[in-house]
């Protein structure tokens, strides 16, 4: 039996090479190739794109991206078990797939080619967030990926897309508010999974802002890291270190309020009132 595109099903190729799904790698296969043409679909146009994807595993998505016409994916993968699945996709699709073996939070993505790329990923979850962050703190910005978009736990998802006022926004929702639009697409359930996760799962995608406000990145992380790292306690308080209500006033905000009610650029003009 063979898929849409010619190649064996998933399944198959799971026990053709030996991919027993391994959880300290995060492994959590897609074997569904209508699903991962879903996931793929969401960054299109891919025709003429250059798409990094990280942890390609048997290789569902890194499928689904080829199908639908990306020109070329270089896909970083640490399990070294799944190379040679991924060297049969690279052979039905010759010249179009590059297959790095490594660690991704050790690579740069835009190191691995020239011009403007996107992200598409199913990413591990246990270094999704990590990923994430290095993606998006880049010095230089805009950055070249256009787009990024990334299967998170759907907590971990809320997390990223959170605004004030809402339960889930914290650090990861004021740096990524900050320098990127961010939206959760679908979610997918965890019976969608081989073996499934525990949780349900979403697609998130994250946009650069053109113009996000200026600010230090360090000081912008000492300040959000400070008032959420004591989220129930009032601004005053939980500031202290940093200059509690002197800083506050200086800037015209109530030194009663808690973290989570400052908006994105809130926590700029404290950054960039700190000393
Ligand atoms: N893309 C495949 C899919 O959707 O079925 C696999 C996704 S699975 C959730 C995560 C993949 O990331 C695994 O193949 C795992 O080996 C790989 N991985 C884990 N940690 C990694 C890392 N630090 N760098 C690169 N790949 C990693």
């Amino acid at each position: 039996m063979v898929a849409f595109d010619g190649l064996p099903p998933l399944r198959q190729v799971l026990e053709a090479h030996g991919l027993d799904p391994r959880r300290a790698l995060g492994q959590n296969f897609l074997l569904d190739l209508n699903l991962t043409g879903r996931i793929a679909r969401q960054a299109l146009p891919l025709e003429g794109q250059t798409v990094i994807e990280v942890g390609p595993g048997p290789g569902g998505l890194t499928r689904a991206l080829l199908a639908h016409g990306a020109a070329r994916v270089v896909a970083i993968e640490k399990d070294a078990r799944c190379l040679p699945a991924l060297a049969e996709i690279a052979k039905h699709y010759p010249g179009r797939l590059q297959v790095i073996e490594g660690d991704a939070l050790r690579i740069d993505p835009s190191s691995l080619c020239d011009g403007p790329f996107k992200i598409v990923a199913n990413l591990p979850y246990n270094v999704g967030t990590q990923l994430l962050l290095n993606w998006i703190t880049v010095p230089e910005w805009p950055p070249r990926w256009t787009d990024l978009t990334l299967m998170f736990q759907k907590e971990v998802a809320e997390r990223i897309v959170a605004g004030a006022d809402d339960d889930h926004y914290g650090r990861l929702g004021v740096l990524c508010g900050w320098r990127t639009e961010a939206e959760i697409l679908f979610d997918v359930s965890r019976e969608a999974f081989t073996p499934p996760p525990k949780v349900t799962s979403a697609i998130v995608q994250l946009r650069p802002r053109e113009d996000p406000l200026p600010v230090d990145l360090a000081k912008l992380e000492a300040v959000t890291a400070a008032a959420f790292g004591q989220r129930r306690k009032m601004l005053r308080q939980s500031l202290k270190p940093l200059g509690g209500e002197a800083l506050l006033e200086r800037v015209g905000i109530d030194a009663r309020r808690r973290a989570e009610t400052l908006d994105v650029a809130e926590f700029v003009a404290l950054a960039n009132a700190l000393a």
